[in-house]
């Protein structure tokens, strides 16, 4: 995050990087804490107003920090209710963030990245030039200056970027959305998805911080290549190695996720190496019609095609779930986000 008013913003902040500022203050680490809960669990963005902090310790604070929170440069509403926040930082970069509600369950889909390397062959953001890692205030910053901010309840890394490129930011951010100083969610309503990034996967399975959504799209080595280049160098059979190394404890929860392409991935062949593939693994599978978008010529499967994969993988014993499409109609849905590259 840049400097606001020659201020230091203070959203991606620990309490424990600013401790010993609070000490030069003449403050203690519990204030540093508190400090911290005011920004991110009470979501307040006045400093001054930070009532269990003592004044003289407060204006020094405000002498050299800010809180830093910056809105959405554009927002746009589709027909389903979901809103798509547009962002802008100080270093040129550009991302997008969606809001998505169902029942009581209130979901923020993150991007960790502006722009993607990864370069998979049916994904918008894949195709749109790569412009860096997202800091954690920058992520941060899409939870709490959304106008719904305080109703979210569920945060998914699956906007634009990889979040295991990025996976020391992703980490910390992991801590700020959990810790009770932080937003103080439950680790198992925050979902990240990846497409498996191996020495990243096995860090993070070591000690998972959230549930895990693996991107599949096809049981085939060859094929997943041809989808999703990084097959090349981490490939599907060493993926599910790690997980069964390093099974995920309850309540966290894995997932594999399956981009449904027409005439292409969904056969009974498929079905058969799924299973096959992930037996033995305690997840389900979460389809997603793919998505049209300008960048890529593939097909969205049609309702029978969906019907029948469907039926074959339940079959097989493999838990399947059909994933909502939203925000279709706005560019908003998986794998449509581009930032602001014309569409
Ligand atoms: N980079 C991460 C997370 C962001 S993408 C990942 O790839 O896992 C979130 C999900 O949307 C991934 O499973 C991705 O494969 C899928 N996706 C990408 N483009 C899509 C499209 N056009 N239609 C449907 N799903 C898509
Ligand atoms: Fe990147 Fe995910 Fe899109 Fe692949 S699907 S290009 S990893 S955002």
């Amino acid at each position: 995050m840049e400097k606001q008013n020659n201020k230091v913003p203070l959203i991606g902040f620990t309490p424990q990087e600013l401790c010993s500022t609070m000490q030069e203050y003449g403050g203690t680490s519990f204030q540093a804490e508190s400090l911290m809960r005011w920004i991110y669990r009470k979501r307040e963005k006045d400093i001054s107003t930070f009532s269990d902090i003592p004044k003289a310790i407060l204006q020094s604070v405000e002498q050299s920090y800010t809180v830093g929170l910056y809105p959405p440069k554009e927002s746009k509403r589709s027909d389903d209710g979901s809103v798509k926040y547009l962002f802008a930082n100080g270093q040129n970069q550009v991302f997008e963030a969606v809001a998505m509600s169902s029942g009581n369950r209130h979901t923020l889909c993150l991007s960790t990245q502006s722009g993607c390397r990864m370069g998979c062959r049916f994904c918008r953001t894949g195709s749109i030039r790569f412009n860096g890692n997202l800091s954690a205030g920058d992520i941060i910053n899409q939870v709490l200056s959304i106008p719904d901010s305080k109703r979210l309840n569920r945060i998914v890394l699956m906007g634009m970027g990889e979040p295991l490129d990025n996976l020391k930011v992703v980490n910390k951010t992991l801590e700020i959305l959990t810790a009770d100083w932080g937003c103080a969610l439950g680790k198992s309503n925050i979902t990240i998805s990846t497409v498996g990034l191996l020495s990243e996967l096995e860090a993070f399975l070591k000690s998972p911080g959230c549930n895990l959504a693996i991107s599949l799209h096809s049981p085939f080595p060859d094929e997943r290549a041809m989808l999703m280049p990084v097959e090349r160098t981490n490939p599907i059979l060493e993926i599910i190695k790690l997980l069964k190394h390093y099974p995920l404890k309850k309540p966290l929860r894995l997932t594999f996720e399956y981009v449904a392409l027409g005439s292409l991935n969904l056969s009974k062949n498929h079905a058969r190496a799924i299973a096959t593939l992930l037996s033995g693994l305690s997840c389900h599978l979460n389809i997603i019609p793919w998505n049209r978008h300008n960048a890529a010529t593939f097909q969205s499967p049609t309702s029978d095609e969906l019907t029948n994969f469907m039926e074959l993988l339940n079959d097989a014993g493999i838990p399947t779930n059909l994933r909502k499409s939203m925000g279709g109609d706005i560019d908003a849905a998986c794998g449509q986000m581009a930032g602001n590259a014309p569409h």
